[in-house]
């Protein structure tokens, strides 16, 4: 076999194949666009349609991406790095090509190119189809930190599933949602390559058989009833000016194309069928947010994907030439959430079983090679997975988690740990149904844990991981969460990112502190009038999407006040329906002088067996009937439910929002991201002391932000002293008024019976303390309406909210990943 010759090396040199057919000019541009369009696609000119066209462009940018990819990957194995290998359950990347284009630099000489054969670059870019790989924030999470990693020059991959069938899609029918498959792939997906090569097995079920082998250890064999095979497809992910990392996704397939036994058979079918039971694993995303469902492909699926991942990085490792128990001081793997955490398990079992490492040792590199990220404190999003199932798919990891187990708790035997703690932090839940406790085993077998804002790192290590934080103070840390700004302002918001730059330079895109120049001009009035007729380019923008998605039509000029985020109760959509309901009340009785005229926007999906979240749903779509089509309210309040929320729509309406609702209950939201997409975009906030609110209210000044509502120690002692929300809808009559709304028929066609779960789950329980921190909010809204009649005013708290968002950028998350925690050298390429 022929191996290739230092030729072949030359040809990634520096200047190898930077000019000519990768060039960034508008000509070479055209000149790629139009070579892909015929004999990429084959396509006439006559012939080929918008989407040839997007395929097309999408062709000829991926190859100037690569080029940039191929040539980091080069440095990061010349340099032999550290680097992270990143699990993520979900990804929610958006579009690919207008990031991309933004990377490259070249939107202009791509506009230009296209321009010149008649083709709109906007119109292009609206024919990607996302990949919805993820439910919300935390696969957009993972996004913006590929974005930021690919930037910094961390050497870095980014593991995940393929999932044929993303997140659904949601239409809204007589105002209930209904979601359909997301066929994300129909159209094929430009940007990925796969590698048949790179491929592992996965196997489940079965037995496990102990023995002594040829040396004399002890040793146990796995005969597992299932093979499957996870193969690689990758998508590279370029960073601004930079380099380029991976995404890579395992997809599962057959282990043989047929089975050849019942093949030989003859029964052909049946081996068909078995090759289909296989792909099945990853055909589709559980779209469950913040809500743990034990069912049993969604533990394969998690399993599959860290086991590919786990063998990839090995391979990688020993590619390089290391030792195995060093793979710690090349790798750490960085655990989004527990989704993965059954890595602790999967690494020990190929060190030990496969690798024949002594338990020991492979424990050592184990709990110094992974990193936790917790993503909530909600009990029911808490994961467990039931001893009984767990047993019959991974019947050598239960072992493994027992032995871990069984040795951990010796060791806080050992401390004088009462019973009753040491039940507490068992890796297993003995009471009701026997399970495994996913987030003691991640903070067990992670040298670091962190949370994602600063409250709720603080509450982590309080309260839901409070004994491990005593036993282990250091392994405890925070990361605030950040957002890729080149996505969410220099991409989506063009408009605002040139007159920004015009003003301070171009210096924040990569150092987003540098908008604190912006403070500058907070009161100059020619530089807010422009600010504000931004806004208002971007309102008629999306109320044109909204005329033609949802059906109404919204005067630009109102103040767009916004929730757009996963339907929740915890988000508390319902408070927000409490506000409009107290506004259409005062408008009927003649008491509506004070209300600035407003349009209400919300969008976001639900998942599909959340009984109350649809339910809201289907209220917030009638309040909209009742109030848009009252003569009385005379076009001074609409309200809006723009149908599928994913990140193409996310791009469209931060940009154009005035006001940004992050009203959840304090304690119950980990970080939130979207409050910071508004914010980077010029919204204001109204929000709760929670999550990231907190450091975005600090940033920004109190004085520039609309805070409401109890703080999270003030829910506790609600909580404590014994909440009666009846007492709150019995003395607050304006808020009693608008309750019984929902059960007089008004808002349903005289159907009282609709909305009573809502009614009756507010008057009874109100787990979210809607009615306590109800007439806060209220008064709250009136300063913000009272704030809209004075515009300069609102656009200067605008420029400060922008001036002062650097904090929360991705870049500087993932800087604070690799001080913290991930102790590496970032690698710039040139
Ligand atoms: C940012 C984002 C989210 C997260 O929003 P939160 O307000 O933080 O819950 C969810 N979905 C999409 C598409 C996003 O872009």
């Amino acid at each position: 076999m022929k191996t290739p010759n230092k030729k072949i090396e030359s040809y990634f040199s520096s200047n190898g194949i930077v000019s000519g057919k990768l060039g960034l000019s508008k000509d070479e541009i055209k000149d790629s666009f139009l070579e892909k369009t015929f004999y990429g696609l084959g396509r006439i000119p006559a012939l080929a349609t918008q989407n040839d066209f997007y395929t097309a462009m999408a062709f000829a940018i991926r190859d100037r991406v690569l080029r940039q990819f191929v040539r980091s990957t080069q440095q990061f194995n010349e340099k032999d790095a550290r680097g992270v290998a990143y699990l993520s359950a979900e990804y929610l990347p958006g579009p690919h090509l207008g990031n991309n284009l933004l990377s490259l630099e070249i939107i202009k000489e791509t506009r230009e190119a296209l321009a010149e054969v008649n083709l709109d670059l906007d119109e292009i870019l609206d024919q990607e189809v996302e990949p919805g790989l993820g439910n919300g924030g935390l696969g957009r999470l993972a996004s913006c930190y590929m974005d930021a990693m690919a930037t910094l020059g961390i050497p870095s991959i980014a593991y995940g599933i393929r999932y044929e069938f993303g997140i659904f899609k949601q239409e809204i029918r007589d105002g209930w949602q209904e979601e359909s498959t997301d066929k994300w792939l129909h159209y094929g997906n430009p940007w990925e390559i796969v590698r048949p090569e790179i491929a592992y097995e996965v196997h489940f079920g079965g037995k496990t058989e102990s023995g002594i082998d040829e040396k004399g250890n002890y040793s146990v064999a796995w005969n597992a009833d299932t093979v499957i095979k996870g193969v690689a497809y990758d998508t590279p992910i370029l960073g601004y000016k930079s380099n380029g990392i991976i995404m890579r996704l395992w997809k599962a397939e057959a282990i043989e194309s047929f089975d050849f036994s019942i093949y030989n058979s003859g029964d052909y079918y049946k081996a068909v069928e078995k090759k289909m039971r296989s792909e099945n694993l990853t055909k589709v995303l559980y779209p469950n947010d913040e809500n743990l469902q034990g069912k049993e492909l969604r533990l394969k699926q998690q399993y599959f994907f860290v086991c590919c991942s786990l063998k990839d990085t090995i391979r990688l490792h020993l590619l390089q030439g290391r030792k195995l128990d060093q793979l710690h001081d090349k790798f750490t793997i960085q655990l989004n959430d527990t989704h993965p955490s059954i890595a602790v398990a999967e690494l020990m079992r190929l060190l030990v079983d496969e690798h024949k490492m002594e338990w020991e040792k492979a424990w050592h590199v184990t709990r110094h090679t992974f990193a936790y990220t917790n993503h909530t404190l909600l009990p029911e999003a808490l994961e467990k997975w039931s001893i009984d199932l767990f047993g019959r798919l991974l019947p050598r990891h239960l072992e493994i988690i027992y032995e871990i187990n069984s040795r951990f708790l010796n060791e806080l035997r050992e401390l004088q740990y009462s019973a009753n703690k040491i039940a507490r932090m068992s890796l297993i839940e003995e009471s009701g149904e026997p399970s495994i406790r996913m987030a003691h085993l991640a903070t067990v077998g992670s040298f670091k844990v962190n949370g994602v804002s600063a409250l709720h790192s603080r509450l982590l290590k309080e309260q839901v991981l409070n004994d491990f934080a005593e036993l282990w103070p250091d392994k405890f840390t925070n990361v605030t969460n950040g957002i890729s700004h080149r996505r969410f302002l220099v991409v989506s918001n063009p408009a605002l990112s040139d007159l920004i730059s015009e003003k301070i330079g171009r210096d924040w895109l990569t150092d987003l502190y540098k908008l604190k120049g912006l403070e500058a001009f907070a009161e100059d009035e020619d530089f807010q009038k422009k600010w504000m007729d931004i806004k208002l380019e971007n309102k008629k923008a999306l109320s044109k999407h909204i005329e033609e998605y949802a059906g109404v039509k919204i005067d630009p000029t109102m103040m767009f006040d916004v929730q757009v985020k996963r339907i929740h109760e915890y988000k508390r959509q319902h408070l927000k329906v409490l506000h409009i309901l107290s506004l259409y009340r005062r408008i009927k009785k003649g008491e509506g002088e004070r209300i600035s005229p407003t349009a209400f926007i919300f969008a976001g999906k639900a998942a599909p067996g959340y009984f109350m979240a649809k339910r809201i749903i289907k209220l917030i779509s009638s309040v909209a009937d009742l109030v848009n089509k009252d003569p009385d309210v005379n076009g001074k309040l609409k309200v809006v439910f723009i149908p599928n929320f994913n990140v193409k729509l996310a791009q469209r309406i931060y940009p154009a929002s005035d006001l940004s609702e992050q009203i959840s209950m304090a304690g119950k939201e980990a970080s939130g991201t979207g409050n910071m997409k508004f914010a980077l975009n010029g919204a204001l906030t109204v929000g709760t002391l929670d999550g990231a609110n907190v450091e975005i209210r600090d940033e920004v000044g109190k004085e520039n932000f609309f805070l409401f509502g109890l703080t999270t120690e003030e829910v506790q002692q609600t909580r404590q002293d014994g909440y009666r929300p009846s007492e709150y809808y019995e003395q607050n009559k304006e808020l009693q008024g608008i309750l019984d709304m929902l059960i007089s028929g008004e808002l349903s066609n005289g159907d009282t019976e609709l909305f009573k779960p809502i009614f009756e789950n507010l008057l009874q329980q109100d787990p979210y303390l809607l009615l306590k921190d109800y007439q806060s909010y209220i008064d709250c809204q009136e300063e913000i309406h009272e704030a809209w009649r004075k515009p300069k005013e609102w656009a200067r708290m605008s420029i400060l909210n922008v001036a002062n968002m650097g904090k929360f950028s991705s870049d500087r998350s993932i800087q604070d990943y690799v001080e913290k925690i991930w102790n590496l050298q970032p690698i710039k390429a040139d």
